[in-house]
């Protein structure tokens, strides 16, 4: 396949806002690929050329691209930063600069996918000494044999900003309409930017949606998905949850207060310590362990300290388990809070030092899969039960503390217990649920002692003035809604000035260089990357934000690197948010 036949749908996604509209265009796309094409396609489309948990990634800094497309069209590297500035995304630069060039200059190679593809995975196979000019070589033999609009594509995807607006929603979407629209009777009217479906059409349309959302979940692969969709209904059902690809996890519901929680999941429920740390999926594969966070992203190789002790602990051949990664004190044995061992997540270089200095507890609470079995399909009790019996436990890899009870005075001196140990709260479990990979569903909740937290995404800042203006500062923050990032408001306070005394402003404006797009002025957009927890007094709506609510007294609390922009808050969880506030009652 030619890469202009991917350009094209780029551009054509590009040119609607119409969520409708892009899932047509996708769809037929999809289902008119060569087989040989799927995987590369549908990572390409996400902007990435390994999958997510893939643990290279591409990691290509601004000044490589600026030195290849100087390489391949003869402009100066002042000249393209100037432009950049001016233009404020590489992409339209690189056009630029191959659209100047190529007026000259006729190209005799035509590009194809497969090697946009191979040269940009090959980005990372380079180690030691002239690495950097080996990478720039092969993004500027891309860049050589592009034509414009290829070249801002290959430009987009080597710095990992793709901007077509294709979320997981519409790929998934675009998968149902490809393949299943036939069994559905689904057809697009353009003019009208419609489908109308009758209330039996619905229905299929949403059992094939669940069917494309359950394969995904249980993989996270589109690629694998789209393969055996395409194959039919019956292939797409055989999909199974695969050690070695980490799952989307079933995530847990807010409750008020212990009435709440039992409201929801039930009596009797099993309570089990809201540890605060990060969660973990481990997946042991015979002799191999592999680790992957909450976004899905490998960490086997930043803890080692982990993968030894879990290859001693789980008594299987194969499983996944779920636990959540506590930092300790070594003088004084006693749970550090999140940020102390947050860094380790990101950590590439002295890996195992920094393992010695900040060791971890592994606090195990769910199974998914076991020797061949999905155990997803498990009631909780089951599930657990099992996790016992093929873990060992020792002092820093042991299972939740959790008590089964009706009672809510025993729980709420559970509760409390819970948080003298330095935890969060409680999760409140049914008993006779099953995981549901992937979503927010009432099988359990959690209820910890602020109610007040937002995970929200930074998407602007301002540089500061006098001795503060090499930092950014008042920083912009986003909720989700969809594909997109609406502004909820502006956090500045809860940050500090220096290093030791928590994240400092240097540290955020580190952290967030790579993603401001270029720009004049102290005024900045960053593109969404960075995900924190604020917390506030009360949420207002607000006809000057995006959203159209904003956050009264906003407070930085922490960095959340284990989360993805995609996982942050949801305009509609603060929607509910504001309904609830509203009588709400702090109690426990
Ligand atoms: P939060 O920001 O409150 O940690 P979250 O958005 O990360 O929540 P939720 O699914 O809403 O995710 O809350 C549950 C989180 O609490 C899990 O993701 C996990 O990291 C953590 N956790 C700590 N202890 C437990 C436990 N015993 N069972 C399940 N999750 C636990």
């Amino acid at each position: 396949m030619l890469y202009q036949t991917l350009v094209d749908i780029y551009e054509k996604l590009n040119a609607t806002s119409k969520r409708l509209e892009k899932t047509s265009i996708l769809s037929a796309f999809l289902k008119n690929l060569q087989d040989n094409d799927v995987e590369q396609v549908i990572l390409l489309l996400q902007g990435i050329v390994f999958p997510i948990w893939d643990e290279r990634r591409l990691g290509i800094a601004d000044k490589l691209v600026i030195h290849a497309i100087n390489i391949a069209t003869g402009k100066s590297p002042e000249f393209i930063e100037q432009k950049w500035k001016e233009l404020g995304d590489i992409g339209d630069v690189s056009a630029n600069c191959v659209q100047k060039k190529t007026q000259a200059t006729l190209f005799s190679n035509e590009l194809t996918l497969s090697k946009v593809f191979t040269n940009m995975q090959q980005l990372v196979s380079f180690t030691g000494e002239g690495t950097v000019d080996k990478k720039t070589a092969l993004v500027a033999e891309l860049l050589t044999n592009a034509t414009s609009s290829q070249a801002k594509y290959i430009a987009r995807t080597a710095l990992g900003d793709l901007r077509i607006g294709l979320g997981d929603g519409t790929l998934r979407d675009s998968i149902v309409w490809a393949c299943f629209s036939q069994q559905i009777g689904l057809v697009y009217n353009q003019a009208e930017n419609d489908v109308k479906l009758d209330e039996e059409q619905r229905k299929k349309y949403n059992e094939y949606t669940n069917l494309v959302q359950s394969a995904y979940d249980k993989t996270t692969d589109f690629s694998l998905v789209l393969e055996k969709a395409r194959k039919g209904e019956e292939a797409l059902k055989k999909i199974t949850i695969t050690p070695g690809l980490p799952l989307n996890v079933m995530l847990y519901q807010k409750a008020q207060n212990i009435a709440d929680a039992f409201a929801t999941v039930g009596q009797p429920a099993s309570i089990e310590y809201k540890y605060d740390g990060f969660r973990l999926q481990i997946h042991k594969i015979k002799e191999k362990i592999l680790l992957f966070t909450r976004r899905l992203e490998n960490v086997t190789s930043q803890f080692p300290d982990i993968s030894k002790e879990a290859k001693l602990a789980i008594n299987a051949t194969n499983a996944i388990l779920e636990a959540e990664i506590v930092g300790y004190d070594i003088s004084s044995g006693k749970y550090l809070p999140f940020q102390n061992i947050s860094m380790r997540i990101q950590r590439k270089h002295d890996i195992e030092s920094t393992a010695a200095k900040y060791p971890v507890h592994i606090i195990l609470f769910d199974l998914l899969y076991l020797d061949g079995r999905d155990c997803t399909v498990l009631h909780y009790h089951d599930r657990t039960e099992l996790l016992a019996g093929i873990c060992a436990q020792s002092k820093t890899f042991y299972l939740a503390q959790k008590i089964i009870t009706s009672d809510e005075k025993e729980a709420a001196e559970f509760y409390n217990k819970s948080l003298l140990n330095g935890n969060e709260g409680v999760m409140m479990k049914n008993l006779s649920s099953p995981y549901q990979p992937g979503s927010r569903v009432g099988y359990g909740v959690k209820v910890k002692s602020v109610m007040d937290a937002l995970d929200v995404v930074i998407v602007g800042a301002e540089w500061g003035e006098g001795k503060r203006s090499k930092w950014l500062s008042s920083f912009v923050i986003a909720c989700k809604n969809k594909d997109e990032y609406p502004a909820i408001g502006r956090v500045g306070t809860g940050f500090k000035e220096k290093a030791e005394e928590g994240t400092a402003f240097a540290e955020m404006t580190e952290l967030l260089k790579p993603h401001i797009k270029p720009q004049e002025g102290r005024e900045v957009q960053i593109k969404p990357a960075i995900v924190i927890e604020v917390h506030y007094e009360e949420i207002q709506q607000s006809p000057s934000t995006a959203a159209g609510y904003a956050l009264r007294f906003p407070r930085f609390v922490r960095l959340r690197p284990d989360r993805r922009p995609e996982d942050a808050s949801t305009l509609a969880e603060i929607q509910k948010l504001f309904t609830q506030q509203r009588g709400r009652t702090k109690n426990i």
